[in-house]
């Protein structure tokens, strides 16, 4: 399951190498203990420094948990999570405003261009609109959750798994 895992550094399709602006990783976080660092309970330990970041520490992120009715304790348990970024009807919509913008997405299969929109969501979601080579760090807890909700979607939809 966990190399199904992809990197959490949103990356507005651009290829460029070297573009790592504002994603700046928190030195020390690989030999913390997660429980050092996460105050939402439901980050886990990322394989790359920068990664490991919990929603409770990202401003923006943050900012929208307050938005709800009743405040929630992670990111994760906010309820336009699903429908603004997981669902995949949202997703597919995703994908047409993503075309009109830029043209088509380069992901090559179904599993790793859902993954790019349901990181494009959050991020315009949280962050409002970001131009191409501004890239944030998405939270270890909502990259966990949009992993396990995208590897869902797969198989309820009958649609292939990618190998990452
Ligand atoms: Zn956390
Ligand atoms: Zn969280």
């Amino acid at each position: 399951m966990s190399s199904e895992i992809q990197p959490y550094v949103f990356d507005p399709e651009s290829e460029e190498e070297g573009e790592m602006a504002q994603a700046q990783s928190l030195p020390g976080r690989l030999s913390m203990n997660v429980s050092e660092w996460c105050t939402c309970g439901n980050c886990a330990r990322m394989p790359t420094e920068a990664e490991n970041v919990c929603c409770k520490e990202t401003p923006p992120v943050v900012r929208r948990m307050g938005d709800t009715g009743t405040p929630v304790s992670c990111m994760t348990l906010h309820s336009g999570l699903e429908p603004v970024c997981l669902n995949l009807y949202s997703l597919q919509n995703a994908l047409n405003i993503h075309r009109a913008d830029y043209g088509p997405l380069r992901q090559r299969t179904y599993q790793r261009r859902c993954r790019h929109l349901a990181y494009r969501s959050f991020v315009s979601w949280c962050w409002g609109y970001l131009g191409r080579k501004v890239r944030v760090i998405i939270p270890a807890c909502v990259v966990l959750r949009s992993s396990q909700t995208q590897r869902v979607n797969m198989l309820v939809f009958g649609l292939p798994l990618a190998k990452p």
